[in-house]
């Protein structure tokens, strides 16, 4: 289906043109904060994507960690702003713990999760297997025995620990195809799946989010890339269907890192406070991604939907210099 026919669909109102057999993209932002200007690309992007193809927008809250009050109905309220809703409620992560503990004890019967004792000192002190990635898990609690499991988790105990659960992998590399980057490769190894203060894990919970949502395309930032084949491949262990990948680029500050809030004016109520409109959020969301010649000036998410091309998208990060203040 193109574009103009999902937009044409069964007549006016949000929500026109979806066709559930199109599946869903998503936007799965973590309630730390306010989402600054990169942030609210890739959202507005991942949204553009559903509408371009027939897919479901959905919103995930992924609240199991780092939350800061208010935030994830502020970071509503900016899309809300910005023409964007969601097609369904959106999913909250910290009502959907018997789930991952469902996923995790179905991966456990089949062998594959083991407890690891290890800190993060621990690891970084170990020495890594040959051709290991750096940071990789080293493998030092894959396969210890019985007895020595008791002795390790009863010394965890005494620090008021537990231990973390980790998936039993191939330690191998595996590849993902992205529709912007192409091959996708990482080695897989044996990743944490509850962490040992008892949150399970962002591997995790995506994987099992994802697909309970029927979400079948990703898109968001080029960071996360590389936790895409390992995520793919936990997906084929849990029996989720094949996922489709856009891994975006990220905007910067003007060192080239990777945007922040204390870059200074970033976020959607900071740049309102010093005069932005809606119409100049999707200006410079045009002109960023390359679309400053390709038409008439965005001022709306609709202007967005009409006009990226996904094909055309600028590869290259941009540079965000936040305006500076009265
Ligand atoms: N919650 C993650 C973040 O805000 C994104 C997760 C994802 O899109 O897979 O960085």
């Amino acid at each position: 289906m193109t574009a103009e026919a999902a937009a044409d669909g069964a007549g006016a109102g949000r929500g026109a043109g979806i066709d559930a057999r199109f599946g869903a993209g998503r936007f799965a932002p973590s309630p730390s904060g306010d989402l600054h200007i990169g942030n609210i690309r890739s959202g507005l992007m991942a949204y553009v994507r559903a509408r371009q193809t027939g897919r479901r927008f959905l919103w995930r809250i992924e609240d199991l960690d780092r939350v800061k009050t208010g935030a994830a109905e502020s970071q509503l309220a900016v899309f809300t702003e910005l023409g964007v809703t969601a097609d369904e409620e959106p999913l909250v992560q910290s009502t959907r713990r018997d789930h991952y503990a469902a996923a995790i004890d179905r991966l456990d019967a089949a062998g594959l999760v083991y407890e690891c004792y290890c800190s993060r000192k621990d690891i970084a002190q170990a020495a890594s297997a040959p051709h290991a990635p750096p940071g990789a898990y080293p493998g030092t609690c894959r396969n210890l025995g019985d007895a020595e499991r008791e002795a390790r988790r009863g010394e965890l105990a005494e620090k008021g620990r537990q231990p973390a659960l980790r998936l039993r992998t191939d330690n191998a590399a595996h590849s993902i195809h992205d529709e912007l980057l192409g091959e996708v490769t990482a080695t897989v190894d044996d990743l944490v799946l509850r962490r040992g203060d008892g949150v399970f894990a962002y591997n995790l919970t995506v994987v099992v989010d994802d697909s309970a949502s029927g979400v079948d395309e990703v898109l968001r930032g080029d960071d996360l890339a590389s936790s895409a084949p390992r995520q793919a491949y936990l997906a084929g262990l849990l029996g989720a269907a094949r996922m489709g990948w856009l891994h975006v680029p990220l905007v910067l500050n003007s060192d080239g890192r990777r945007l922040a809030k204390r870059d200074g004016a970033v976020t959607y109520q900071q740049l309102r406070g010093l005069g932005w409109t809606v119409a100049d959020v999707f200006a410079w969301m045009q002109g960023s991604l390359g679309f400053d010649d390709a038409g008439p000036r965005w001022a709306g998410i609709d202007d967005m939907v009409d006009q990226l091309d996904f094909d055309r998208l600028n590869a290259e990060p941009t540079v965000f210099v936040p305006p500076a203040g009265h």
